[in-house]
């Protein structure tokens, strides 16, 4: 078991700093991104190279939040441009992940505790770069039943 978490977190660092290069900064919601695509994969059993994977993501179309589209496209391979990312308004921030093969699917919300923190350090504050790259660091870190409820199985 520990083997495995040190796995995941090594293959979180990569995918962050790979995500970082596409996105062009590193905060929170590209991390939160990261985190939500590999836990859902995780969930169906699927490693992002799996052709009948889908995703649907639910976000406010809006900086900052829509950085989430970005990590969740580096940790899945689902993107808008191979039409395996779909993206839908909302307020909510939560992920459908869809193995077509299969017919697995879940669905995993952002906590409503670290979607409030978040909101209430960032959304409207001019934070200095370090700072927002420090609260990245701390999402990249927290526990996956800390920062996402599962709705379904
Ligand atoms: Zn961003």
């Amino acid at each position: 078991l520990a083997s495995t978490r040190q796995k995941t977190q090594i293959s979180t660092k990569t995918l962050l700093r790979k995500a970082e290069g596409f996105h062009g900064h590193l905060g929170p919601f590209l991390a939160i991104g990261v985190r939500l695509g590999q836990f859902g994969l995780k969930k169906l059993n699927a490693n992002g190279l799996e052709r009948s994977l889908r995703v649907s993501l639910s976000i406010l179309q809006k900086v900052p939040y829509s950085c989430i589209v970005d990590g969740v496209q580096i940790s899945t391979g689902c993107t808008v441009g191979n039409q395996k990312l779909q993206l839908k308004n909302s307020e909510q921030i939560e992920a459908c992940f869809e193995d077509l093969s299969s017919g697995r699917n879940v669905t995993v919300a952002l906590s409503p505790m670290v979607y409030g923190m978040l909101k209430e350090q960032i959304v409207g504050k001019n934070l200095p770069d370090e700072e927002i790259r420090k609260l990245a660091r701390t999402i990249a870190s927290m526990s996956e039943k800390d920062l996402f409820v599962v709705r379904n199985r």
